[in-house]
């Protein structure tokens, strides 16, 4: 009898160009080697969803995912790599759980959404220092300005503000490094996008579905000496030490969305993040290009705010109300109609979003422009 997995036949999905910000775009080689292992499993015999997470293939994929990621990220020998559960949000209590003791104030900056859902929840371990907003029009841009409260236990940042499209460049996190504060970033949708000197960070924590796999895992990378200054207890699947302890291992991890994960790592080393900059680069420079040449179209954030990974657009406010509402519907069904979806922009910005993550083609990029000229054109 013919055994599916037998077949190495790919099923190529009916290719659509992913904008969608989370989950989002994977790259092709990597669905086809998950698609591979959900029939067999690094040749066990088994689907890699069915797979025991202390059997020893699965356990060497997640020493090296981890490798990996040390290995990508040029980590030094205090820096620890995890994978946790929860998303994103979860290390939003996790991390001032770990850090911060109830009279003890941390600072963070609101530059978004995740960023005040991340002082919200510290607010109930501690106090919370607002150390700069942009709050004051719709976080359009990140301020220049900011002030760290005096004995500050840490600092928390958000790389990249997924939602509104800003993005804290290279120069200013490294400004950043000049102060005394343990530095804690949320970086789930710009990690692996671009260089930087990632020890600079004592805490560095990812959703996996932005730029690096599927949802269900969560990348933090620590460093092991900011610990232990907590008086609280912490239970043992929300301490940190215990996962570096256990490796990744202190319960039955996200199998598959790990897996898949270590098939990105594995790809973007194999592009090379240096490579995968310069790319993202030009596909974010050719896109805002376009945008800012159009005559119906309009960038909504400060230029030097600009994020690389999420580009935020609205149709020109200058044109009359009624002509807007409809180039707004009809450029959603106009792209849907040339197989690009995604695009639509958060519901608290309104408008357009092009999501460009590490899997996104600049062909990709190209053809979105293509689209966005002929409409102009039509309109
Ligand atoms: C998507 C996102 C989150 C939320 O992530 P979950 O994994 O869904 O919890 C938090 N922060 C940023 C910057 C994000 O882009």
């Amino acid at each position: 009898m013919l055994r599916l997995g037998d077949l190495k036949i790919y099923v190529c999905r009916m290719k659509k160009l992913n904008f969608y910000s989370g989950p989002a775009i994977l790259p092709e080689e990597v669905l086809q080697k998950a698609q591979e292992a959900i029939h067999d499993f690094m040749g066990t015999g088994l689907s890699v969803l069915e797979i025991s997470h202390r059997s020893k293939e699965f356990v060497k994929v997640m020493e090296e995912a981890r490798e990996l990621v040390k290995e990508l990220l040029q980590l030094d020998h205090n820096r620890e790599v995890i994978f946790m559960h929860g998303g994103a949000l979860s290390q939003f209590h996790v991390v001032p759980m770990n850090l911060l003791n109830e009279k003890e104030t941390a600072s963070y900056f609101d530059t978004g959404t995740w960023a005040h859902g991340a002082q919200e929840e510290a607010k109930l371990f501690g106090t919370v220092h607002i150390a700069c907003s942009s709050k004051d029009k719709n976080y359009t841009y990140i301020p220049r300005q900011y002030t760290i409260a005096p004995n500050s236990k840490y600092l928390h940042i958000t790389s990249n503000n997924t939602i509104y499209g800003t993005q804290l460049s290279t120069q200013y996190i490294s400004d950043l490094k000049s102060l005394t504060n343990p530095l804690v970033c949320d970086m789930s949708s710009d990690i692996f996008s671009r260089q930087l000197n990632f020890n600079q960070f004592d805490l560095i924590y990812a959703g996996a579905q932005k730029n690096m796999g599927p949802a269900g895992t969560t990348l933090v990378v620590v460093n092991k000496e900011i610990f232990g200054s907590v008086s609280r207890s912490i239970p043992r699947m929300l301490d940190y030490r215990q996962h570096i302890a256990k490796e990744s291992m202190l319960n039955t991890p996200s199998v598959f969305s790990v897996y898949v994960s270590y098939l990105t790592l594995q790809w973007i080393k194999k592009c090379g993040l240096d490579t995968l900059e310069e790319q993202n680069n030009r596909k974010a420079a050719t896109l805002y290009g376009a945008i800012d040449s159009s005559q119906i179209f309009k960038g909504t954030v400060e230029r030097d705010s600009r994020s690389k990974m999420n580009v935020c657009f609205v149709v020109n406010p200058d044109l009359a109300e009624t002509q807007r509402a409809k180039l707004e519907d009809g450029f959603i069904q106009f792209c849907k109609n040339q197989n690009i979806i995604g695009i639509q922009g958060h519901r608290s910005v309104g408008g357009f979003r092009a999501s460009i993550y590490n899997a996104m083609p600049e062909s990709g990029v190209d053809k979105l422009i293509a689209v966005m000229r002929e409409f102009e054109r039509k309109a």
